[in-house]
Parts: C-alpha cells; sequence; structure tokens
C-alpha cells in the first residue's frame, strides 16, 4: 500500500480532498491541475500554440495504470473516481532522458578534463566498482529513484561493461514499474583491462539477457557499444549482427562528440569515411539507434542519419561542461533527421531535463538560433516517445497511454514567483505574456526542487 497522504509534504497534503490516506496503486483516480502535452511537432523556431495541448484547470484521471481521460475543472469526476486537487500546478507527462550513464553519479561534477582524459581519469576507475553485484544493486536503486525524483520516466541508459550491472537496472526499473532501455555495455580494447570482455563471451552474455529481460513488462534491451574506439572490428560486426536477429532491440552508443576523439576514431578506422560511418559499416544505423552527441558531422552524415532514422541525443549540459562543443540543431532540422534530449550524467552536470533545455537553449543562442520552449518541451517528452517508436505507450496524455505523470510548481522561490505572476498577466500594470513566455521562464528558472510528485504507470512514487 502507497498512502500518498503519508507521502505527501504539508502543504500537499491539505490539498488532498476527502480520505486522509489515498492509495493510488490500481486505483481510479483524479489529479486537477494545469495540463500540458504535445500532438505533434511544433515547427521549428515557432512560439505558437501549433500542436501545443494546454487544458488549464483540468482533471486527467486515472484508471489503474492507463489514462483514461480528461475533463474541465469544472466538471468534477463521479464518485468512484479519488480526486486530488493541485489547482494552480502542472501536470505533464514524465521527461525522455535518451542518453544518461547509471554508475557516473558517482563521478559527476569532476574537475579540469576533456572527454578522453576525463574517462581515463574518473570514469573508468569509477566503473570498476560495478563488478560487485551489490555495488551494482545499490548503484541502480540509487540511479533510477534519482530519475523519478527529478521527473523523468523512462532513461535510455548505459550501464558498465559487467553483465551484473545491467540486471540490477532491469530488476530494479520492474520494481518500480518504470519504462527503461539499456544493455550490457561492450568494450573490448582501449579501456582498463577490468573493464574489458571478449567477442563471444560478450555475445553469449547479450543473448542471455535479451531472453529474460527483452520486451519483458516495461523492460527494452539496448545494444551498447561504448564508442568505435573501445570496440574492435569484431565486436562491432556482432553488434550488428545482434541488432539484426532480434526484433525491437535498441542500439546506443556515442559519436562524434570531441574532436580529439574524431582525430582517433579516423586513425583507428583508416577505411571509414567517418565516425559515423565505422557504425553504418557494421550495420549499427537504423530506427532504433541512439547516437549521443554528433556534434562534430558533415552533411553527408546527417544524410546518413535520416535515410537510417537514427536520432542524435543531444547532450548540452555535458558537451558545454567537457568542453565537447556546440550541437548543430538547426542542420539536424534542415536535413531532417531526429533529435532528442538527454542529461548524459556524468559528463552532463544534472538529471533534470528543465536545466538540460536551458543549457541547450544556450547552446543554440550561441549558434544564432533560438530554441523555442515548444520545440524543447516536445522533444524531451512526445517527440522522443515518437523517435524510440514508444509513443503509442508513452510521452503525452492522450486516453489509453501510461500514466507516467509530473506533477510541478509553476514556479519556486520569490523570483521565480514574480516572473510567473508575470507571465500569466497577475501583475496590473504589466502587460499579459503569452503561454510560450510563461513555459519558456519555467524552463529557465526550475528544476527537479520545483517537482511535486511522480506516478509511474499510475503508482505514486515515494521519493528516495
Ligand atoms: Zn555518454
Amino acid at each position: 500500500m502507497r498512502c500518498l497522504g503519508a507521502t505527501l509534504p504539508k502543504s500537499l497534503n491539505s490539498q488532498v480532498s476527502g480520505r486522509a490516506a489515498i492509495d493510488t496503486e490500481r486505483m481510479k483516480f483524479a489529479l486537477r491541475a494545469d495540463l500540458l502535452d504535445f500532438t505533434h511537432a511544433p515547427a521549428w523556431g515557432s512560439t505558437e500554440l501549433d500542436g501545443v495541448r494546454f487544458r488549464p484547470d483540468h482533471w486527467l484521471m486515472v484508471d489503474g495504470k492507463r489514462i483514461a481521460g480528461a475533463l474541465p475543472g469544472s466538471q468534477t469526476p463521479g464518485p468512484d473516481w479519488q480526486l486530488h486537487d493541485h489547482r494552480g500546478r502542472l501536470l505533464m507527462p514524465g521527461f525522455i532522458d535518451t542518453h544518461v550513464h547509471s554508475p557516473q553519479l558517482d563521478v559527476i561534477a569532476s574537475y579540469g578534463t576533456g572527454l578522453l582524459d576525463w574517462l581515463n581519469k574518473y570514469t573508468f576507475p569509477a566503473e570498476q566498482r560495478y563488478a560487485d553485484p551489490q555495488v551494482a544493486h545499490e548503484g541502480a536503486a540509487l540511479f533510477l529513484d534519482a530519475l523519478l525524483d527529478h521527473g523523468t520516466t523512462l532513461a535510455v541508459v548505459f550501464p558498465t561493461v559487467h553483465k551484473v550491472a545491467a540486471v540490477a537496472l532491469f530488476e530494479t526499473a520492474a520494481q518500480r514499474g518504470m519504462a527503461l532501455v539499456t544493455g550490457k555495455v561492450l568494450m573490448d580494447r582501449n579501456a582498463p583491462p577490468a573493464l574489458m570482455d571478449e567477442v563471444a563471451q560478450a555475445e553469449l552474455d547479450c543473448e542471455d539477457l535479451i531472453q529474460r529481460y527483452h520486451a519483458r513488462g516495461r523492460n527494452r534491451y539496448a545494444v551498447t557499444v561504448r564508442f568505435a574506439a573501445t570496440s574492435s572490428r569484431e565486436q562491432l560486426a556482432m553488434a550488428g549482427t545482434l541488432c539484426r536477429r532480434h526484433a525491437g532491440v535498441y542500439m546506443q552508443t556515442h559519436v562524434a562528440e570531441n574532436a580529439d576523439e574524431v582525430r582517433w576514431i579516423a586513425q583507428l578506422f583508416p577505411e571509414a569515411r567517418s565516425y559515423l560511418d565505422v557504425y553504418h559499416r557494421h550495420g549499427l544505423l537504423y530506427e532504433r539507434a541512439v547516437l549521443a552527441h554528433g556534434i562534430w558531422l558533415d552533411n553527408a552524415d546527417r544524410a546518413v542519419l535520416r535515410d537510417t532514422g537514427t536520432q542524435i541525443a543531444h547532450s548540452p549540459t555535458s558537451n558545454l561542461f567537457l568542453g565537447s562543443g556546440l550541437f548543430d540543431w538547426q542542420a539536424a532540422v534542415d536535413t531532417p533527421h531526429r533529435v532528442t534530449l538527454a542529461s548524459d550524467v556524468g559528463g552532463g552536470t544534472s538529471l533534470s531535463m528543465q536545466r538540460t533545455i536551458a543549457e541547450a537553449y544556450k547552446v543554440q543562442a550561441l549558434r544564432g538560433t533560438r530554441l523555442s520552449a515548444w520545440t524543447a518541451l516536445y522533444t524531451a517528452t512526445r517527440g522522443a516517445a515518437e523517435a524510440l517508436g514508444l509513443a503509442h505507450e508513452i510521452g503525452h496524455l492522450d486516453t489509453g497511454t501510461q500514466a507516467d505523470l509530473v506533477l510541478w510548481e509553476w514556479a519556486q522561490g520569490k523570483v521565480a514567483q514574480n516572473r510567473d505572476d508575470i507571465a500569466r498577466g497577475a501583475v496590473p500594470g504589466l502587460q499579459m505574456q503569452d503561454l510560450h513566455a510563461r513555459v519558456f521562464a519555467w524552463l529557465m528558472l526550475a528544476d527537479e526542487r520545483n517537482r511535486v510528485g511522480t506516478w509511474v504507470a499510475g503508482r505514486w512514487h515515494k521519493a528516495a
């Protein structure tokens, strides 16, 4: 039993109507708040309401694990619905983070290095601890609870090379009812011996994990190539074979993050036209492939991304923190190829998708273009679900969708409250601004501290 009344802060508790202790597990309940989601992709650069579905003061009805519909706030659902009145708050589908490393919570915010030195100095030593099943399970619980506490209800996750680290994530996510895409990391060269596998055993491990966890409940497997430098040609070929052999599996890796890395890949694979081409040659680019970064690409690469349906997981806080470069989102739109948004912790500095979006906006500003709140928010919700082939299940508030929901405060603290008051026209003498202005200010100023609650498939997540 999860008692909402017992787990909410006092200020929220007082707003839960009727019964003091409310079980939201496998029950019919309705949440009253401002509902915000998307029906389709907004046009790039537009601040118009194209594709935006804003339903101020509505009830969102949840029957068991799924969304059952919505009603205006004035039309109270019937007596068989438990009512939770959060008027003045914002209810959205959970965020989707398409690239993040679970063991790297241990090295987030590490000083002074670019990508390749950062891997050797901080990341590889930290990842070696995850050979220990206890470390792997404790780390998985810390990481997945942290995602939910930041309002992220689905992530595409890199664990470590250790099979047990992938098992820990799958099992811990299943306990929480949470959707997850992950898989054992493949790396058989250019890494510390304790972090290397070899092709035949790695293939057996992947096959076993796919059989046990892929498409079981809400778990999905991703063939996980760390990056081209740490896999032999034989291992890349094996990874491509796995992708073709198993319907519906994902592929995740990194590409063209850092200029030194790109030069190194060119030395390691002189036969390839480009870094991206290394993956293309091994059959690793297709509509379920998620490639982090994609900063140092040319138009021929972008055309390959378009033609294969591959998505780039743009990771702005990581790119700025490690000094990797400025992602060209405009070129992605012009091609067009798919883009999603990612925290890339621990190269990235926050699991918060609002902070990720705020940094994405600044990256585009440095490139001389503007990222609208609508494109950013769509990309982090329905857009990511579409790109992952999961929009039938998550990413929006359509009836029948899994109830992965996050409730937010519009403002936290006096400065944000003042800005929100102005944006919604509550300050006399100041001209009312539009909804885009309000949501944009929220994205720039909010973070996980604005989160009031998270529901995973209709189940209240108790904060860690
Ligand atoms: Zn990464």
